[in-house]
């Protein structure tokens, strides 16, 4: 497969080639199609087989089809730890650079005000930590309403760190004809029933 093979929007072809990469990682290839279709996915991967761009490449294209700028957030991806959330958002700004797209990235440890005046301001993409993009939900600063695609990463280190629950909150705060990425490096029974709860019929990627 070639990127090329893969309906993706050309804005983000055109990164990919300026990123150096010549092919698909196993994990884009078999999972992108599926994304690109509407499905959800549910992949079964390791750190470094390419999974954020098996999902951030479908979803920049997905956006890219509906409105350049949004009052409301239309993609949420969660992430279990700061330095995660921080190198997703480096990758959505590297695929991301020739649309008008724009994100946030809401992390715990650093003072709300940069992040209200992004969220204010209206972005399409949150980039979050669970209890931080919580946080802000309490304080009534966001709505996940209007959210199309949303992105679990790493779910077996939430898991660890106790996020299951707030997890679970945060799917129920978004509508249910939302796409959903789930990944997970393995699948203990708890991401088995969390799987079983919010995904539709996803297609399985396991690298
Ligand atoms: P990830 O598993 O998403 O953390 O990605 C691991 C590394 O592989 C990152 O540094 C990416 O920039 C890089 N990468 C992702 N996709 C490709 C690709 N198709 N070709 C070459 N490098 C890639």
């Amino acid at each position: 497969t070639l990127f090329s093979d893969l309906k993706l929007d050309p804005k983000v072809l055109k990164a990919v080639a300026e990123a150096g990469y010549t092919a698909p990682t196993p994990i884009q290839a078999e999972a992108i199609p599926h994304a690109l279709e509407g499905r959800d996915v549910l992949g079964i991967a390791q750190t470094g087989t390419g999974k954020t761009a098996s999902f951030t490449l479908p979803m920049i294209t997905r956006l890219g089809r509906g409105r350049a700028r949004a009052r409301m957030p239309r993609s949420l991806v969660l992430a279990p730890t700061r330095e995660l959330a921080a190198q997703v958002a480096e990758n959505f700004d590297t695929y991301a650079k020739y649309t008008r797209l724009t994100k946030a990235l809401l992390i715990g440890g650093v003072a709300f005000g940069e992040q209200d005046k992004l969220i204010d301001r209206g972005v399409d993409v949150l980039i979050a930590t669970p209890g931080r993009l919580l946080d802000h939900f309490e304080r009534g600063k966001l709505l996940l309403t209007g959210v199309e695609v949303m992105v679990v990463d790493e779910a077996d280190r939430m898991l660890d760190m106790g996020f299951i629950p707030d997890i679970e909150r945060i799917f129920n705060l978004t509508p249910f004809t939302r796409q959903t990425f789930f990944y997970s490096a393995t699948m203990a029974p708890e991401i088995e029933r969390i799987t079983n709860m919010f995904l539709a019929n996803p297609a399985r990627v396991e690298i």
